[in-house]
Formats: structure tokens, C-alpha cells, sequence
């Protein structure tokens, strides 16, 4: 079994009709590179970052966040690594910084990832200055979690640009030139908005694990809704429609690195939806590359049309799941 996994790895991720895909992992810690690597990553689509800050009572200083992400920058071997910040809040909780933030009536709604970046900046300029110090290293690009608004995204932007200023001053070695700024779509506001985002953005990453949450407003560890959490509901689909429309546009890439990006379910129809770039848990990979090796382009184009118009989440999976019947 491991060997034949190692040697899908090796195939390339094209389609049945020759459309190239970049397959990449998403990945918490250094010790998922190897992994991520031998199972054919073509890089690191989503590294969170949150981990070093949970299930501990104190928060990590600058170098032992530079230590960790220099890890993975370096372990990746010149392929480019996105490097997620901080994304504390809702359902991922920091106690060094609860205390200072008691949660509030509603944490999903709440102070949560860039929020509390922005709210914060002295915790955000100390992750972003290492980012940045392992930046110097390989090749990286900035990804912010969350966002709704382009006002979010141009503060960051002038944080992270004062930050590399002063560490230049300094003499300190970072990513030279600055890597690219992206945003999440996870939120119905980034991908309604993702014509003004793609403005001010340098790439895209969909998440659709929160855009499916916050789109139905579905909390899928609350066992009573959780059966109706499905992102094949029509609506999740326009927003993704909307946010690779844009994209294009622009001509910034886009992403999709929620958990259906490593359900082979689901690989046709981001496909023919316009997604050319997925990143997923390493041990996907193989299993979506099989998948994708199979699928035509043009005909999943057809299924994702007829996705997006359809009525309901359940419509779709009849379509979806007669499509991939055919492969
Ligand atoms: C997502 O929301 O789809 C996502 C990739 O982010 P996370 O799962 O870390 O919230
Ligand atoms: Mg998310």
C-alpha cells in the first residue's frame, strides 16, 4: 500500500485532457515536511501557524517562531511555502492571550485570526518579523486568515512592510523581495468582495471549511446542525465562482485548501470550477492525483455548471456522484 501511494507520487498531476494541476500540503510542523514531500507536494499550500501557541501557557518568542517556520522553509527545498498567520480564536484557543481577550458571547463572530492580529499588532510584528527571517531562507508567501474587508488587508499589508523596514535597518536578513500578500476567502464578505480583495491582494486561498460555516451559519461541532453542514450547497459554490472569477481577472492565483481539496469526492468539480491549484493534508495527495489523472476538463466544466445552477446540496451530489461513476 505505502509503495504504491510513493509511486503515484511520482506520476505527474495532469488531467485527461493534459491540464496541468499543482497539488500542495497543508501542514502544522516541520516534522509534516518529509511526509509531505515523499507523497508528491509541490509545495506548502497552508502552514498554520496557530499550533505553537496552543496547549501552552506562555506564547512563543520571535525565534523560536523563525526556528520553527526556517524548519519548513528550509526542509522545502526552494519550493514555496504559505505561511498562514496567526488564526487564534473561535475554535482554536491560546490561553496566554485568553487572558488578556476573555471570549466573547460568540466566538466564531468574534475576535478572531487577523482580528486579533490587528487588535494586537505587537503579536502580529513579532510573527510577521520571523515569517519574514525565515523568508530569507527559501521561498515563502503570507497568507492572512479571515479577512472580510480590503481595509484589513492594507493594514496588514503597511504592518508587514514597517516590520521588514525595521528589520532591514537592523541588518537583519529577511525575504528579499518581500514575499506576496494573500487572503483567505472564507468568509461570504472576501468572496463577495474578492473584486475589490483581488486589488489588493497578491494570490487567493479559499478555505472552504469556514466559507461552508459562515455561508449556511452551520457550526459543524454542534452535533444538532452538523448533518447540514455540506459544502456542495449551490451557495458555497457561487461564492467559489465568484472569488476564481476574480481572481482571473486580476490574473492573481487562487487556491483551495479547505478540507474538500483532499476529498477526491470533490476534485472534478473544483476543477470545473476553475481551481488548477489544491492543497490538501499529505496524505491525500495520492488519492486526488489518482482522481484527477481521470477527470477531462471541458466535461467537468459542464458538471460544475450545472452544480452551480442547481437548487439544492442534494441535486449536486446526484451530479457529482454520477459524474465521478463515469471516471
Ligand atoms: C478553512 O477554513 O477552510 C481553512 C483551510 O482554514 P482552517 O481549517 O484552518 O480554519
Ligand atoms: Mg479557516
Amino acid at each position: 500500500q505505502r509503495r504504491r501511494l510513493v509511486a503515484v507520487a511520482a506520476l505527474p498531476a495532469i488531467t485527461d485532457d493534459g491540464v496541468a494541476i499543482s497539488l500542495n500540503a497543508n501542514i502544522d510542523l516541520p516534522a509534516e515536511v518529509d511526509e509531505a514531500r515523499a507523497l508528491g507536494a509541490d509545495g506548502v499550500g497552508l502552514l498554520r501557524t496557530e499550533i505553537q501557541f496552543m496547549n501552552r501557557e506562555d506564547l512563543p518568542d520571535e525565534d523560536a517562531q523563525y526556528e520553527m517556520l526556517r524548519a519548513v522553509v528550509e526542509g522545502l527545498d526552494g519550493r514555496t511555502v504559505t505561511i498562514r498567520t496567526l488564526d487564534i480564536g473561535g475554535d482554536k484557543r491560546a490561553p496566554a492571550l485568553a487572558a488578556h481577550f476573555p471570549e466573547g458571547p460568540n466566538p466564531a463572530l468574534g475576535l478572531r485570526a487577523i482580528r486579533y492580529s490587528l487588535k494586537v499588532p505587537r503579536l502580529f510584528e513579532t510573527q510577521v518579523a520571523a515569517i519574514l527571517r525565515a523568508g530569507a531562507h527559501g521561498s515563502i508567501r503570507i497568507l492572512l486568515p479571515m479577512l472580510t474587508s480590503v481595509g484589513e488587508m492594507r493594514q496588514a499589508r503597511n504592518i508587514i512592510q514597517r516590520t521588514a523596514r525595521r528589520l532591514r535597518r537592523q541588518g537583519v536578513a529577511i525575504a528579499d523581495p518581500l514575499p506576496p500578500i494573500g487572503a483567505m476567502i472564507e468568509t461570504p464578505a472576501a468572496a463577495l468582495g474578492a473584486d475589490a480583495l483581488a486589488d489588493h491582494s497578491d494570490f487567493f486561498a479559499i478555505g472552504t471549511n469556514d466559507l461552508t460555516m459562515y455561508t449556511l451559519a452551520i457550526d459543524r461541532s454542534d452535533e444538532q446542525v452538523a448533518s447540514l453542514y455540506n459544502p456542495f450547497h449551490p451557495a458555497v459554490l457561487r461564492l467559489i465562482v465568484f472569488a476564481v472569477t476574480a481572481a482571473r481577472e486580476r490574473g492573481i492565483p487562487i487556491s483551495v485548501c479547505g478540507e474538500i481539496a483532499g476529498d477526491p469526492r470533490y476534485t472534478a468539480l473544483l476543477l470545473g470550477l476553475g481551481l488548477r491549484e489544491l492543497s490538501m493534508s499529505p496524505g491525500s495527495l495520492p488519492r486526488v492525483k489518482e482522481r484527477l489523472r481521470a477527470v477531462d476538463v471541458a466535461e467537468a466544466q459542464t458538471l460544475a455548471a450545472r452544480s452551480v445552477a442547481a437548487h439544492d446540496a442534494a441535486h449536486v451530489m446526484v451530479l457529482v456522484e454520477h459524474f465521478n461513476a463515469s471516471l
